[in-house]
C-alpha cells in the first residue's frame, strides 16, 4: 500500500508528479567535485554521438577547463578508442581511478575495466543503469569543471535512469540529416521536460560534404529538416558538422585530441558561458 505523502521524497520511492527529480540523484564520490554535467544523446547509434562528445570535451579542455568524459554507452563504448587509451583503470578502497588522456581529460568507460575490450557486455537494463550510477558514485573524478556523458542511444530505460540519477545541466541531441529527427527530438524533449532537465539544442552531424577540390557543399542526404524540427520545439541548431574523413580517422584512430575544425566553436562558447555563470 502506498503510504500517505509526508512530502519527504528522500524516504519514499513513489515516482509521483510532485517528486523533485533532484531527490533521486545519486551521491557523487566523496573525493570528487563536478561543476557542470552535459549529456550527449542520439536517437540511434552511428550518428556520431561519441565523436561529438569527444570533440566537445577536447574543446572544453583546450579552453582550460578541467574536463571529464563518462562513457555511459556501456554496450558500445568508443571513447577510449577515440583517445587512444589502452591502459586499464585502477581501483583502491577509495574508489576507481579514471584514466587521463594525453592532454589530461579524465575518462571512465567500461572498456577501461574489462580485461578485453572486445568482450561483450551482456547485461540487462537495470545492471547497465547500475554500472552508470557507479561511474558517478565510485569513480574518483577529482575536481572537474565540466563532464560530458556519452549516453547510450535512444530514450529507453538506461538513459531514463541516467537522467533521474545524475544532476544533468543540459542535454545535447546529436542527429544526422537522414534520421527521423522529429520523432527523436520529440522523445528527447518530452523526457527532458518530465525530468526537468534543460535541452541545450541539436547538433546535426554528417550535414554535408565539402568538395576538397572546389569547395562546393554537397548535401548528400538532401535538404535537412533539422532546422524546421528544432524551431517547432523552440530549440536551437547548435552546430552542423560535415562528413569529413579526418573526423573518422581521428575518432577511430585515437587522435581526436588533435582534431581541427571550427564547426563546434559556437557550442563550446555556449558551454563555457554555462560553466563560468
Ligand atoms: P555513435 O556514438 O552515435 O554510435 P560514433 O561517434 O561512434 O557514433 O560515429 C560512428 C562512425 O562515424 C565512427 O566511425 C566515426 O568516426 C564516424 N563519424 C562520426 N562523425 C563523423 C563525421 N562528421 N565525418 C566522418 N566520420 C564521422
Amino acid at each position: 500500500m502506498t503510504k500517505e505523502c509526508d512530502h519527504d521524497c528522500s524516504s519514499c520511492s513513489e515516482s509521483c508528479s510532485e517528486r523533485d527529480p533532484k531527490s533521486m540523484h545519486e551521491k557523487l564520490n566523496n573525493l570528487s567535485k563536478v561543476k557542470k554535467v552535459f549529456a550527449v544523446m542520439s536517437g540511434k547509434g552511428g550518428v556520431g554521438k561519441s565523436a561529438v562528445t569527444s570533440m566537445l570535451a577536447v574543446l572544453a579542455n583546450r579552453m582550460g577547463f578541467k574536463t571529464a568524459i563518462m562513457d555511459a554507452d556501456i554496450t558500445g563504448p568508443s571513447i577510449p578508442r577515440a583517445f587512444g587509451i589502452k591502459t586499464k583503470a585502477d581501483a583502491s578502497d577509495l574508489g576507481i581511478f579514471p584514466i587521463k588522456s594525453g592532454f589530461g581529460i579524465n575518462i571512465m568507460s567500461i572498456n577501461l575495466l574489462l580485461e578485453n575490450e572486445t568482450d561483450p557486455v551482456i547485461w540487462r537494463g537495470p545492471i547497465l543503469a547500475g554500472a552508470i550510477k557507479q561511474f558517478w558514485t565510485d569513480v574518483i573524478w577529482d575536481e572537474v569543471d565540466v563532464m560530458f556523458i556519452d549516453m547510450p542511444p535512444g530514450t529507453g530505460d538506461v538513459p531514463l535512469t541516467v537522467f533521474q540519477s545524475l544532476p544533468i545541466d543540459g542535454i545535447i541531441v546529436v542527429t544526422s540529416p537522414q534520421e527521423l529527427v522529429a520523432m527523436i527530438v520529440s522523445k528527447a524533449v518530452k523526457m527532458a521536460k518530465e525530468l526537468k532537465v534543460p535541452v541545450l539544442g541539436l547538433v546535426e552531424n554528417m550535414s554535408y560534404v565539402k568538395c576538397p577540390k572546389c569547395g562546393e557543399i554537397i548535401k548528400i542526404f538532401g535538404e535537412s529538416k533539422t532546422e524546421e524540427v528544432a524551431q517547432s520545439f523552440g530549440l536551437e541548431v547548435l552546430a552542423k558538422i560535415p562528413v569529413d574523413p579526418k573526423i573518422s580517422a581521428a575518432s577511430d584512430g585515437g587522435t581526436i585530441e588533435f582534431f581541427d575544425g571550427s564547426f563546434l566553436d559556437d557550442l563550446a562558447k555556449k558551454i563555457e558561458g554555462i560553466i563560468i555563470a
